[in-house]
Formats: structure tokens, sequence, C-alpha cells
């Protein structure tokens, strides 16, 4: 087994004055149970606080020797510009669906990406060619396309631990793209629910136009496979304290404390995506309905960790809840009890399982939450048997009652839980009655599943099943890289002898990237430089054959005189040094175009950002501006209605690229170029094309060994290579040029 690195924003150990600790949090909980058989781990991260240059050599040490860890030193304004700024003032809210608590600066997003770049740099020393690389969570996200492009072999894995929120949230930041796309470099991409799959699946889609399989997606040539791993806990951690004597002591110091009341229990970090203040709402709507003498019996145990004290909305959640904790004990404390217990700090291990195992029910309503651990170590704690001598009417009682936001990753695992709204005020305080009036025996029938699936799918099942998953990708092979090597080594020979070569480029999406507005696709400074290389070699005749009409043309690259020029897919050719075009499509009946012309004009009314082309030899339904699925349906509609016309009349219909097109039967490109062929006589000949019409081409190479065929993209093709980007075509002309 290759070796495994894993990285996350921290690491799984914080430096502090006093030494070195165990760090806090979900990732590092639900790592602790991994022991991946036979495989050696390095953990690489943050270490959590500035370390002076001069110091880190020996803690990388010790890190390394003691805790297998490879720490990655940042500045402390680059780790707060990246951490507490760009990750956490921003995408956590807007991937909690909260995004009036986003703030952004420009300089938060420089100095992610630098953070990310450091990570890189730090991962492409330590691991090996082949190593597995697993990337941890929305701080890294720009990580696995950074690894992949410097060191394709490497298979790189990404977990998302937060939510992926539907594209009209996730649309607001502003470098949703790069965010995206670099999460597209990774070989494996995981989630914890399939709803988060769908909504990147979504987002990838309306982003970049991109269409994506159920588990597959295919951008600039990578294929990155999509599943869903619910993270699991480390459950027999929890099994084996609840034996310990530690633990019973602890048990008897809590029974003690709240001796005669019944505990209902909250425990996470004091973040604004918990829903502690609609909850407390919840608290005081329950305790107002009951009697005084109840209210003596409930006790609302509250446990706070501090989180992210720096971010200005947390110090406002804290007074915000303290407040509204010193308002409900006001008004509902009596002689005997006051109901909400609230704590910020955090609680130890044998502490934290005393109170899961006493608690009659857990409250756990986060508005969004990724995946909600605190949900799973609960159940993991109830064993319906009594905890220690100072409870031993436990097991009469049943197990506890686990009340659970619908809004949670784990309520997808747990439909036995008592489910709630978390903005439904009145539905937490039912919910909170429905539990403690639930019967032991339905406690045991709802605990009883739920503790088997904590059990059955843990920590370790949920990293073996995601690593042994990554593990299983392809390793990374430039497409048909022998095949593309030999056709540019023939090429470049052919040039550089002064053959005769003939090349016939498609435009869009060949020489130039698609963009949204097909008039916007004029060529690029770069592009030109490339096309006058092209016109300034003697031996070479270039001819550009396009669906575009015979005026886009010339407004584009009407000044490469040199050059060929085939429109609407050869139905008008300006040949070489000419400058007037000719027209290949004498004696066609164009009688069709008015009856298409109408049901196209139907389909642009009732489609929102298409619109219609009008070709001298055919008709174009344009939709890239559409909403992408809706955009497709119609499309296809389109084809069907067309195809109807098509069984009567002499018209072809093609569904292109983000087009539907109704041209003349009579004319291809195929049928072009084999006119222009004719009149040549070439040694060698390159044929590059990247959408449908381009396949009538490519089809020519079946019966002539001189022709050499590049497809550019995805997709089925005839033909004989297959390059990933206009990019990448750029670069193959560029370099059997040099
Ligand atoms: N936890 C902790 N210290 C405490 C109380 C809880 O470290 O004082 C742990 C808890 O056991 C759980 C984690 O913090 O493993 C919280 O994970 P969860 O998924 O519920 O929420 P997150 O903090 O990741 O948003």
């Amino acid at each position: 087994m290759p070796e495994v690195t894993i990285v996350s924003n921290r690491l799984p150990v914080t430096l502090s004055e006093d030494g070195i600790h165990k760090s806090s949090g979900g990732l590092v909980s639900a790592l602790e149970g991994v022991n991946l058989q036979n495989g050696a781990v390095n953990w690489l991260g943050w270490p959590g606080k500035h370390i002076p240059a001069a110091e880190q050599a020996a803690i990388a040490g010790t890190l390394r020797h003691e805790h297998g860890c490879t720490p990655v030193f940042l500045p402390d304004d680059l780790a707060r510009d990246h951490y507490e700024g760009l990750s956490n003032s921003s995408i956590w809210p807007l991937f909690h669906y909260l995004p009036s608590y986003f703030s952004y600066r420009a300089e938060w997003w420089t100095a992610y990406e630098k953070v990310n770049h450091l990570f890189a740099e730090r991962i492409l020393v330590t691991a090996g060619g082949s190593d597995l690389v697993w990337v941890h969570d929305y701080q890294l996200m720009l990580l696995p396309r950074l690894l992949k492009q410097a060191r394709p072999s490497l298979r790189v894995g990404f977990f998302l631990h937060t939510p992926f929120p539907s594209f009209d949230v996730f649309r607001c930041h502003p470098d949703r793209e790069a965010l995206v796309t670099g999460v597209l470099g990774a070989d494996l991409i995981g989630f914890h629910t399939f709803g988060y799959l769908r909504h990147f699946r979504s987002t990838v889609l309306r982003l970049l136009g991109v269409e994506s399989e159920m588990t597959t997606v295919r951008y600039e040539g990578h294929t990155s496979a999509m599943g869903v791993y619910p993270i699991g806990i480390n459950a027999r951690r929890f099994e084996a304290e609840l034996d310990t004597d530690a633990f019973r002591e602890q048990c008897a110091a809590v029974a003690t404390a709240y001796a005669g009341k019944r505990i209902i229990l909250s425990v996470e970090r004091l973040d604004y995506t918990k829903g502690i203040l609609r909850r407390l709402e919840g608290i005081e709507l329950f305790l107002r309905k009951l009697g005084e003498e109840q209210r003596d019996r409930v006790k609302f145990v509250f446990i706070s960790v501090p989180t992210r004290s720096g971010v200005d909305q947390y110090q406002e959640l804290r007074q915000r809840v303290e407040h509204r904790v010193g308002r409900i004990n006001g008004q509902y404390a009596t002689l005997h009890n006051s109901p909400v217990h609230f704590m910020h700090r955090s609680v130890g291990f044998t502490e934290l399982c005393a109170l899961y195992s006493l608690a009659d029910v857990a409250l756990v309503t986060p508005l969004t939450d990724g995946m909600n651990l605190v949900a799973k170590e609960f159940v993991a704690c109830q064993r319906g048997v009594s905890p220690c001598a100072a409870v031993p009417d436990r097991s009469e009682r049943g197990p506890g009652v686990l009340i659970l936001s619908e809004f949670a990753g784990a309520a997808q695992e747990f439909p036995n839980a008592v489910t709630v709204n978390p903005y439904d005020v009145p539905a937490i305080a039912d919910a909170i009655a429905q539990a403690l009036a639930m019967p032991a025996e339905e406690r045991r029938r709802r605990i009883r599943p739920m503790r088997e699936r904590v059990f059955t799918y843990d920590a370790a099942a949920w990293a073996r099943d995601f690593i042994g998953d990554l593990a299983q990708r392809p390793p990374c092979r430039p497409c048909d890289s022998n095949g593309v090597a030999r056709a540019r080594g023939e090429l470049a020979a052919a040039v550089a002898a002064a053959k005769r070569v003939a090349l016939f480029l498609d435009y869009d999406g060949t020489l130039r990237e698609i963009v949204r507005d097909p008039a916007a696709a004029t060529p690029t400074p770069e592009l030109r430089r490339l096309l006058d290389r092209l016109a300034a070699l003697e031996a070479l005749d270039v001819t550009i054959v396009s669906g575009r009409t015979a005026r886009d043309l010339e407004s584009f690259l009407g000044d490469y005189g040199a050059f060929g020029l085939v429109a609407e897919h050869g139905a008008e050719v300006r040949p070489p040094h000419s400058g007037a075009w000719q027209h290949l499509d004498h004696n066609l009946d164009f009688g069709w175009k008015e009856q298409v012309r109408h049901i196209l004009a139907l389909f642009q009314r009732s489609t929102p950002g298409t619109h219609i082309e009008h070709k001298r030899t055919g008709l174009v339904w344009h939709y890239r501006r559409a909403d992408p699925e809706f955009g497709k349906w119609k499309a296809n509609q389109l084809v069907d209605e067309l195809s109807m016309i098509a069984a009567n009349s002499p018209i072809e219909v093609r569904h292109g690229r983000k087009i539907v097109e109704a041209t003349s039967a009579h004319i291809s490109k195929g049928a072009a170029v084999t006119r222009l062929l004719a009149g040549g006589a070439y040694d060698l000949v390159l044929l590059a094309g990247d959408d449908v019409t381009d396949e009538s081409m490519f089809q020519l190479a079946e019966h002539d060994p001189r022709l050499i065929t590049i497809r550019i993209g995805d997709g089925d093709t005839r033909a004989q290579h297959r390059l990933p980007s206009p990019a990448a075509f750029r670069q193959f002309l560029e370099s059997a040029l040099a």
C-alpha cells in the first residue's frame, strides 16, 4: 500500500506554551480510530501558532518522530487572514446558508491562495511519486488542483466536512470559480450526504457549464469521481471508556450534581450555525408550558466550547446567548433549580461520556451541519443500562432520546431520531416534551438501529472506504500521450523538411475557448501570435473550417489573407489570397427555412436566455445562456420536432455544443474538405475539431493515410487522437512548429 498523506488545516496536535496537545474538533476525533492496514500515514498541517524560524527545525523533528506529523509553518498574519478571514468569515457562513454573516477582503483571498500554495510545496517535498494524498475541508479547496498540476501521478482525494450549499448560495462567493476548479483537481471528491454531492454537481454545471454523471465529472481532460462517505466516530473508544472506573466516578459526580433532575444535554462549539438561540427560544416556550413543580425536575445542560473568538460574530453570539440564558433563568428559576446550566468551556473526554450517558435527552438542533458528530457520540453512549450505582433506575427509564435537526447530515443516517426543523420554535418545544414522555420501550426501539449504524460504520470504516476508493482510481495517464506525441513528431518532421502540409482547423472549441457570448470569441493576442507563425510558414496551407457565418470569420480572421476560410460548415469558401467568398451551395432548396424559423421562434420565446442565429444556409438555436438543465430539456424537445420536418425535407438536424442547428443536408465540413484536398497534392494533412460537425472531417482519415485527426475535448469521436482543451491543442501546434 502506498503511503497516505493526510492534509488538514490543523494538525491533530496543537502547540501551546505548556507542550503539545491533541487538537479538538470533529476531524481529529474521527481520524483517531483510523488504523490504515499496513500503510504508513503522515499528517500534514498547520501547528496552530507562529513558530520562530530558529525553533522550527527542532519542533518539526519532534512532531515527525513522536506524532507522525509534518508541520507547515505560517506567519501569524497569514494564518489569520487565511483561517479567520477567508475560510471562516466567507466560506463557512456561505456553506452553512448564512450569507448575512458573509464578509470578505481581497487580502484574505491572497492569503488563502498563498497558504494553499505553501501546503502544496510542502506536500510535494514529502510525498512520494505515487502516494495517496487526502486533503480535508474548506480551508484547502485549491490544493487538489495545485497538486495534480505539479505532479499528475499523485492520487489526490478531497473530503468536504461541511455541507456543500445550493448553487444559489455558493454563487455569492467572489472566488467561486477558483474554489470549484481547485476541488476538481482531485481524483476522488467525498461528501457526507448525497444532497451535498448533488449541489456540487449542479454548481459545476451552472458555473462552468460542465455536465457530469451521477458519480463522475470530467473537467479539462481530468476525471474526478464523486462519492458519499458519511463520517463516523471512534465508537469503540467511547465503548471502552464506559467500562472504566474513572467514568463511573465521573457519573456519580454528575448524578449527584443533578440529583432528581432529568438532563437535557446540548454539546457544541459556540457557533452561529448550531442554532443555539432558536433552541433557547424553544426551551423558553417549553418551560412556559410546564407547571412550577415540573420545572424543578428538568435541567438543560449546555457545553458550549469556545471557538473562533477572533471573529466578531462569535463574540457577539456569546453575548446574545448568555443574555438569553440569563433571561430564561431569571424568569423560570425556583428555589430548587435554575433550568439552564450554561458552561462556556470544553470538558474532558470522561466527563463528556458521563454527560452523554446520564442525559435523558440530547438536544442537537443546528441550523445546518455537515454531519454533527455529537449526535453519533451520544448514541454510542446509550447502552440503556445503569452507568453507575448512583443511577439505579436507568435501565427502567430506557436509553436517552436523540432530538436531531433535519438539517444535520447525521439526520440522513438516523431516521429513528426525533427529527425537528431547527427554525420551528414550537416544534422544538414539542419535541422536548415528546422525548421526556417517551416510554422506555420506544426509546430502546429507536436507539437500537442507530447504535448499530454508529458501531458498524465508524471512523475507521469511513476512512478505509474513502482511501480504498481513492487507491482504486486509475493512475493518471495523459490522454493518448503516445499517439499525440507521434502525431506531433510527424507534423514537426514534415514542416522541418518543407513538405507540403495542410491544416484544416475548426475555430470555436479548437483554436479558441468557447465563451458564453459567441460574439466575444475573437482571437486572443496569444492565439494571434500562433496564427502569425502558421501564416509565415511557406510550405503550410492553413484552412479554418467553421460553422460560423462568413461575416463572423471575416471579422475574426479576415486579415489572414494566406488562410483559406470555410464558413457555414462548408457552404461558403474564401480561398487563400483571394479575398472573395464563393458559394458552394448552388441549386440547393431552402424552402424549409420558413417552417424551421417559426418553430425556433416559439422555442426562443419559451426559453429565457436563448437566441436564434440566422445563417444563409441554416438556422441555429443557441441555449448556452439558458438555465443548463431547462435548456437541455428544451433542446431535446426541439431536436424531436425538427427531426419530424427532416423526414420530409432536405435538412440535417444537429445537436451540438449548446446549440441545435438545422442546415441543408447536402452541406458538411467533410464534403468541403474533400473538395479542397482535391486541389492540392499534400504529404500530410492535419484535421482538428471539437464537435459533432467535425466528425465528417475525421471520417475522411479512414480512407486516406496522409490524414491525422485530433478531437479536442470529450465526447464520442472517430478521430485518431484526443487533446483535452484548446490550450493543449495550441501547445501541440506550438511545439510541433518549434
Ligand atoms: N468536543 C470536544 N470538546 C468538548 C466537547 C465536545 O472536543 O468539550 C468534541 C465532540 O466530542 C465532537 C466534536 O467536538 O467530536 C464536535 O464535532 P461536531 O461534528 O459535532 O461539530 P463541529 O465542531 O465539527 O462543527
